[in-house]
């Protein structure tokens, strides 16, 4: 059996260190003669775990004070209807970038509550790109403008952060959360499902500025309220505990890295490694724009489609899983998230240029 590389879009690689650590205290943490998994929420051996999870978080995208952090279940799914459930605020429309099928979906929910302005799209082009800020068409009235900074499944990624104004910018960072620095001051709210780029499936982080909360569209149910699940530390009901647990342990792996700031570092070597390499090949070829093309997912074309399984094939046999692209896309697609090493970055290029040789 070959080492195992996988570059699946979520549930995803994490950090071999990190599931080594896991499972040395798997049975017993700390001397607590408990499982993690065994802890009650409400004690204090799972509040420190909790604590130290959200400390380090604040710390690596050096999150303001006037910014609450929850831990939520739901996944970022569940965010879109809870987007416009607390952030409406008695507006009656928001702004929506159109990037992709992640943003198609956030507009679907959001329709439910409140007109949509889409400001722009990119279906035009397949969405493989994003439209620059001087094609948006604001709506000042807006409640708030929400884009998927990285749209997952085109592996389209906006590198500048939209200008709002007053008015609160939303981003789904579901993909590219911790893949470098932010300034989280510009936004209103971010939120992120922790299956990509944080830790296991069954946490999604919020990161929201304490004056949008309060506000929430009468009727809702309870566990939509953002403001509830802030006044108790994410602990109105029963967290994701080991989720967050095991998110906590790569908190601490990233800053040990050298933080946000040096994970950018070595996300822009290894996405490089495959750009550079699609670009010098007809071979396969990489339908997004260069200006967008995700540090984090990378679809990819062969030029011959009849040979798409043949390199699924092959490259499983390398011990390479979970590069097949994802079905409204075709073709392949490697998510290369932090966990992935820059070596196994090194391993797929070599795989890809060896199958253009053999199969050309
Ligand atoms: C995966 C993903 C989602 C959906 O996440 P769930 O946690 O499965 O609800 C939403 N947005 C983006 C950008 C994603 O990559």
């Amino acid at each position: 059996m070959p080492q195992i590389l996988n570059f699946s879009a979520g549930p995803a690689m994490l950090p071999t260190e990190v599931l080594k650590h896991a499972q040395s205290e798997l049975l017993d943490w700390r001397g607590s003669g408990m499982s993690v998994l065994e802890m009650s929420h409400r004690g204090k051996e799972y509040m420190n775990i909790q604590a130290e999870a959200e400390a380090d978080l604040r710390e690596l995208l050096n999150i303001p004070a006037n910014y609450k952090v929850l831990f939520l279940q739901g996944g970022a799914s569940t965010q879109f209807s809870n987007i416009p459930i607390n952030l409406l605020r008695g507006k009656k429309t928001a702004d929506y970038l159109n990037t992709g099928e992640w943003s198609k979906k956030a507009i679907a929910e959001a329709s439910k509550y409140c007109e949509v302005n889409v400001v722009a799209t990119s279906e035009d082009k397949n969405f493989s790109y994003a439209p620059t800020q001087d094609q948006w068409k604001l709506n000042p009235d807006a409640a708030y403008v929400h884009y998927t900074s990285n749209e997952t499944i085109g592996g389209v990624e906006i590198f500048w952060t939209p200008d709002t104004g007053d008015v609160p910018l939303v981003a789904d960072m579901s993909s590219h959360i911790l893949s470098r620095p932010i300034d989280v001051s510009k936004y209103g709210l971010i939120y992120a499902g922790a299956q990509k780029n944080i830790g296991p499936a069954g946490l999604t982080i919020v990161i929201v500025r304490e004056d949008l909360l309060g506000e929430v569209l009468p009727g809702m149910p309870v566990m939509s309220d953002y403001k509830i699940h802030a006044d108790n530390d994410s602990m109105y009901n029963t967290p994701p505990t080991y989720p967050i647990y095991i998110s906590g342990l790569v908190f601490k792996l990233l800053k040990s890295r050298g933080g946000l700031a040096a994970m950018e570092q070595v996300n822009i070597r290894k996405s490089k490694l495959v750009y550079d390499y699609l670009d010098s090949t007809d071979f396969y070829h990489c339908p997004t724009a260069i200006e967008n093309r995700s540090r984090m997912n990378i679809p990819f074309m062969l030029k011959n489609e009849a040979l798409d399984d043949e390199f699924i094939k092959e490259a499983k046999a390398q011990g390479l899983i979970q590069l097949k692209g994802h079905r409204l896309l075709g073709g392949m697609r490697a998510s290369i998230y932090n966990a992935m090493p820059e070596e196994g970055v090194k391993v797929l290029v070599n795989f890809m240029r060896n199958f253009a040789v053999n199969h050309a």
